[in-house]
């Protein structure tokens, strides 16, 4: 159900308060001492973005897809450290659950991920498994009413401060592909599962990731999500569309911010006795900025509503991820420019949000996984 008119624009207009005020104040900070305030993610938790997408029984807010998509391009303004803290909550940690989780798992998990007491982690990369996710390898052996895994969890995103593990592992050996793997909640603490150090990023300091070690870990049979055996993928692929516009929602905040940091700079700036704005060069950097940033942001919210209409978006989903994050790349370049030497200097935001829109092309797709589902869409089309 979606919201009124008016609650609506006042939620969008509360995050954007919130972005200016507390969460870009905070940014050099956060950079520098590579942690999140735990007031921020109090403050996250009290404003409700832990339980954007989960419904409203469950303490969630519910929202539709536009209007997730309509939030994230607000919080998407602040350096990205701050949104990965919701995004599993939000995606993957949640959904899976929602849809396909038992009554129990539902009653257990959605209340406590939607309130923000419980972060969830989505544990899918391997060392020798990215883009080909289906054939996982960590392992899920059944042993009486329990399972034991065995395995290494690569780059899982909130890894150290996360209460909950969605784990995906393969069930059944002798099925190679992606109908052998399930999806398992497995909850921190659990003997035999272990976090390893975080990793030293490029950029979006303040979110960590690490590997997840599986060894012997036994988990009830009840953390087998559905409770049915080798339906992980199909889980999955029921929340991929929303994961790749929660993304390209992301990208497209970012870049707005960014163009208006450029502007910002640039009438600020004098060179050869006027302001730097005024240079037709910098201006067209300034207009092809806008464009496509207009583009991914109309994209977005397009297929954010076909999806919410019940249209399957898979082609457009993958589009505007595709577009936005590469956009945004762009944008964070060309603000480089306009920033001159400062745009290489760590004081100045330019340089961080440039490191920072990097990832975007890499995780939850790269680019070119995301060309391939379009292509091979656009074929199959062409074929019936
Ligand atoms: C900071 C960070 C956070 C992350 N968070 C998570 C997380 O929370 N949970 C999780 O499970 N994973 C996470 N990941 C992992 C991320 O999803 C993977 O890194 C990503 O999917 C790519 O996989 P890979 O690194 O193994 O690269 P590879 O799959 O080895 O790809 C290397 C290159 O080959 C290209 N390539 C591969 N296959 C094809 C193909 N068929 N056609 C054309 N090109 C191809 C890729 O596009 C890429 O350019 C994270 C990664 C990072 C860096």
């Amino acid at each position: 159900m979606s919201l009124d008119k008016d609650i609506r624009d006042q939620l969008v207009a509360t995050i954007r308060r919130f972005v200016d005020e507390r969460l870009i104040p905070a940014e050099s900070t956060v950079a520098e001492s590579d942690a999140m305030p735990e007031a921020l993610v109090d403050a996250m938790r009290e404003l409700g973005l832990f339980g954007l997408s989960i419904a409203e029984e469950y303490g969630g807010l519910g929202l539709t897809m536009e209007e997730e998509a309509l939030v994230i391009l607000e919080l998407g303004r602040a350096a990205p450290a701050f949104r990965s803290m919701i995004a599993t909550n939000v995606g993957i940690g949640s959904q899976g659950i929602a849809l396909d989780g038992t009554p129990e798992q539902k009653a257990r998990y959605l209340p406590r991920l939607a309130s923000g007491a419980l972060i969830g982690s989505f544990a899918l990369t391997e060392p020798e498994v990215g883009s080909d996710a289906g054939s996982v390898r960590t392992s899920a052996r059944k042993d009486g009413d329990t399972y034991v895994l065995n395995g290494t969890k690569r780059f899982i995103t909130n890894a150290p401060v996360a209460g909950l593990f969605t784990v995906m592992a393969r069930t059944d050996p002798a099925q190679k592909g992606a109908r052998g793997v399930s999806a398992f909640a497995v909850e921190a603490g659990t003997p035999g599962l272990s976090v390893g150090k975080p990793e030293h990023k490029m950029g979006q300091q303040g979110a960590h990731v690490a590997d997840v070690v599986f060894q012997e870990c036994r988990i009830p049979a009840s953390a087998l999500i559905g409770g049915v055996e080798g339906m992980g993928f199909k889980t999955a692929m029921k929340v991929l569309d929303k994961g790749r516009l929660h993304i390209a929602a992301a990208c497209t905040g970012l870049a707005e911010r960014i163009i208006d940091d450029m502007v910002d700079y640039a009438t600020g700036r004098q060179q050869f006795g006027r302001p730097i704005s005024e240079f037709q060069l910098l201006q067209a950097m300034f207009a092809d900025s806008h464009a496509e940033a207009y583009a991914a942001r109309s994209m977005v919210l397009d297929a954010a509503r076909r999806r919410d209409a019940g249209e399957d978006v898979s082609v457009e989903a993958a589009s505007a991820k595709m577009f936005a994050s590469e956009m945004v790349g762009r944008v964070a370049d060309r603000n480089v420019q306009v920033h001159g030497g400062n745009g290489y200097i760590r004081d100045y935001r330019a340089e961080q949000l440039f490191r920072d829109a990097r990832l975007f092309r890499i995780y939850e797709g790269t680019t070119q996984i995301q060309q391939g589902i379009i292509a091979r869409e656009m074929i199959r089309r062409r074929a019936v």
